[in-house]
């Protein structure tokens, strides 16, 4: 999964630093394109030497490697290099890199969604001690903000109930959705299952979790089975298909990046017989 970059480590812990010429100083667009350079597969990424000196915000490092963020938006004209949406780099390269450029994505749009406070209106301002933003003039404090969203395989007998979503990822995928406001990751799962294919579930257990920048979410798996005959009624505006596909004719996506496939390879490799 993107994740999964050992023995490369991320580290996330804030510290009030600024980069020097060696640093990876991450450039974004307007609409959240990063300015990248892919060799092979691999993203290369602007460092302090090609950003003018501009205000900048540390985000995390990787190994001894340090990412910040550009604040200041400038022009930067650098050879090879082109502004790639997040969608492009998921599709076009792979690695440390690759959940890097997720993770400092999710960071840049909070970033760039939270200029001001929402209590007072007041500018906010980069929080000198931790991860946060803090408002100039009422000093309110906010963090990151992340999604909770729960992914389900739910199975009947030697089956998985796949789906494929009407608009957006083309590729096979599971039921998911967002935690709404006083629900548990478990009553999400029933919900999801109910809205989006109309069959009830029991023997909920929790597999993994995933964090997925390009979304802002925290996505958590959990496998279940149909309670009762598991008949279909697809919610026609969400998906275009949702079938129980035999465990031996489930096709996969095209890279084992997300939860969603990870979860359909454990199931179609003989687990949870
Ligand atoms: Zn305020």
């Amino acid at each position: 999964m993107i994740q999964d970059i050992s023995p490369d480590r991320l580290n996330n812990a804030f510290i009030p630093v600024v980069p020097d010429h060696n640093d990876y100083v991450l450039l974004f667009d307007d609409d959240g394109r990063l300015f990248v350079k892919i060799l092979d597969g691999k993203i290369c990424f602007t460092t302090g030497k090609d950003i003018p000196a501009k205000e900048t915000v540390y985000l995390f490092s990787v190994n001894d490697t340090r990412y910040f963020l550009s604040t200041g938006a400038e022009e930067v004209t650098l050879s090879g290099f082109e502004y790639r949406t997040i969608r492009e780099l998921r599709d076009f390269s792979r690695g440390t890199e690759l959940f890097a450029a997720f993770t400092a994505y999710h960071l840049w749009k909070w970033y760039a969604e939270n200029r001001y406070c929402g209590k007072c209106g007041g500018a906010n301002g980069f929080h000198q001690a931790e991860r946060a933003l803090q408002c100039s003039r009422c000093s309110h404090v906010i963090y990151p903000r992340i999604n909770p969203a729960v992914i389900v395989g739910v199975i009947k007998g030697d089956s998985l109930l796949i789906t494929r979503y009407r608009t957006g990822y083309a590729h096979n995928a599971l039921v998911a959705g967002f935690t709404e406001i006083g629900e548990t990751a478990e009553q999400t799962v029933q919900r999801e299952v109910m809205e989006e294919t109309g069959v009830r579930v029991k023997n909920i257990r929790y597999y993994k979790s995933q964090p997925w920048g390009m979304a802002q979410d925290l996505l958590l798996g959990f496998f279940c089975e149909a309670d009762g005959d598991g008949e279909i009624h697809m919610d026609e505006q969400e998906l275009k298909y949702a079938e129980w596909v035999n465990r031996a004719d489930i096709v996969l996506q095209p890279n084992n990046l997300s939860l969603t496939n990870d979860m359909m390879k454990h199931f179609r490799d003989g687990n949870l017989l």
